[in-house]
């Protein structure tokens, strides 16, 4: 099975549902598999075929849903790109992923203009229209792509709404996703189409996912974690999902009011976002059933005071690129447990191992490794670095981890993170779970630099609502709540802290700042 194969048989029992909102604009899943239909026609029209790569670089739209299933229909092979990467980033990624047709906005055709020379495969733009106003004037016919460039409803319309799709193996390559910027150069993780229709249907089932369900995606649908839970899962659920183009919290209130949404999913930021939200009250949220946060760790302060609010279980999950992504999840009949990722999702094996790869007792940190159907099939033209990453059949996850005696995983860092400061081990997770426990604390990152009388000493970077509040207050608080080695050598207050694209704070970035500051 495989997830476009998939969707056409949840469409054929939900003809006149609807499938997803965008702008307050409904559409069926009928109307969702014919335009997939259509728009993989439309690619062999144009000479595309199985095997070959595109690369969609939009943001959260019905274009991104259809080309997405439409490409997997045809075997073709999925590039997702985040629409803000700078033309070097989009070149790369293009380039390495022997893209032959680039999916965008038609905002974002002086942005490809500029990276068509560095792009000698591309023979295709197919443009999205968007009807805003900064392009209501421009000629098209100013742009050397100009002879290469299709719009999307022409790919639509020369495309057919019956499509005798092509056999497709489930361990071929549905999509290539160029991991995030935390860490190092992008490599390619190959997810096949059992990789990604494995995680959906086990996420789908773990979450009780049906068609009763309305889901909001907020979170971007080029990242793994929108793909899985928020795009894929409803999709072959038969749920509705209501599309954000751009997270705020106004329009995930707006939209959860209106269409009285049941599931929401999340980054921490984003529920410090909602948390924060002036003017938002309990009943914002009343709808919601369960909100689900992952991507990084949850503060325990920030999950109870969210519960409490809003009266809304949140429930943590856990999950990387490489997995497709979800490995773990808090379990929804057992007990939840604050601070911790839960337990391994159906089909899917966690363990913490030692350095040479043997299981750890209960209670003692290693590093996760995964085992399942969703793991990839490897780096994409990566063999050596595919190897270092699967090991005897286990994904390393890179992740330090423990597990309880019940089963139940807690992230404690990323192995890179670790501070060692005069031989003892600092986790940053610990430092800021207790700067999230402060009042004022609205934001934090804490991290290692290096110090010539303990080799690394902690610094953290802090985000206020309390403009009263000052570095001798917080530190005197933090000497009540961490042992001294770990008490940060320096606090520096800022407005805000550098995110990427999916809410992520960039601790890593921040410390090479102060690095490059203290050179
Ligand atoms: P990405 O491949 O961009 O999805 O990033 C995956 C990484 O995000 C993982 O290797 C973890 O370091 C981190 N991550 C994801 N979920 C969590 C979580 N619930 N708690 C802590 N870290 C997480």
């Amino acid at each position: 099975m495989h997830l476009s194969k998939m969707l056409a048989e949840t469409a054929v029992k939900n003809l006149d549902k609807t499938a997803f909102y965008f702008l307050d604009r409904p559409t069926t899943y009928g109307e969702l598999n014919a335009a997939v239909n259509q728009f993989a026609t439309g690619m062999e029209k144009l000479g595309l075929q199985k095997g070959d790569h595109i690369a969609l670089v939009l943001g959260n739209s019905p274009h991104f849903i259809i080309a997405l299933y439409g490409a997997m229909r045809a075997g073709i092979t999925v590039i997702p790109i985040n629409p803000i990467y700078t033309p070097d980033e989009i070149s790369f990624i293009a380039n390495n992923g022997d893209v032959k047709a680039i999916v965008t906005l038609d905002l974002l055709v002086p942005l490809v203009e500029k990276l068509s020379s560095h792009l000698p495969n591309v023979h295709h733009y197919i443009i999205c229209e968007t009807n805003d106003e900064r392009v209501q004037n421009v000629d098209p016919t100013q742009f050397s792509i100009y002879s290469k460039m299709k719009s999307f409803s022409q790919i639509l319309a020369s495309g057919s709404i019956q499509y005798e799709a092509p056999e497709i193996q489930e361990d071929e390559t549905a999509i290539i996703l160029y991991t995030s910027g935390t860490t190092g150069k992008p490599k390619g993780a190959m997810l096949t189409h059992k990789n990604l229709y494995s995680n959906a249907k086990d996420i789908g089932n773990y979450l009780k996912m049906s068609s009763e369900d309305t889901v909001i995606t907020a979170l971007p649908m080029f990242h793994v974690f929108c793909l899985s839970v928020c795009l894929n899962a409803p999709l072959i659920s038969g749920a509705r999902m209501l599309i954000v183009p751009k997270f705020s919290p106004r329009e995930v209130f707006r939209l959860a009011k209106t269409y009285q949404a049941t599931i929401f999913a999340g980054v921490p930021t984003m529920y410090n976002f909602l948390y924060q939200y002036e003017g938002s009250v309990p009943e914002d949220l009343l709808s919601l059933r369960l909100c689900i946060s992952g991507g990084s760790s949850m503060p325990v302060a920030l999950l109870k005071n969210f519960e409490e609010k809003f009266k809304v279980i949140v429930s943590e999950g856990y999950g990387l690129s490489e997995a497709s992504p979800v490995t773990c999840f808090n379990p929804l009949d057992r007990p939840r447990k604050p601070g911790s990722i839960g337990t391994s999702i159906l089909n899917v094996k966690n363990k913490v191992v030692n350095e040479l790869g043997e299981e750890l007792p209960a209670n003692t940190v290693g590093e996760l490794v995964v085992q399942g159907p969703n793991v990839m099939k490897g780096y994409y033209k990566l063999p050596e670095e595919t190897a270092a990453t699967i090991k005897d059949g286990w994904l390393y996850t890179g992740d330090l981890a423990r597990m309880d005696e019940e089963g139940y995983f807690y992230i404690v860092d990323r192995k890179k993170d670790i501070i060692i400061v005069g031989g003892y081990n600092v986790y940053p997770r610990e430092v800021e779970e207790v700067l999230y426990a402060h009042p004022d604390i609205v934001e934090t990152a804490v991290f290692g630099v290096p110090n010539p009388e303990y080799g690394e000493v902690v610094q953290c970077y802090v985000v206020s609502k309390n403009p009263q509040l000052d570095e001798e207050q917080l530190l005197r608080y933090c000497q009540e709540h961490l042992a001294e080695y770990k008490i940060p050598k320096e606090i520096t207050f800022v407005k805000e802290l550098p995110k990427n694209t999916t809410g992520k704070i960039l601790r890593r970035a921040l410390k090479e700042q102060i690095l490059q500051k203290t050179k």
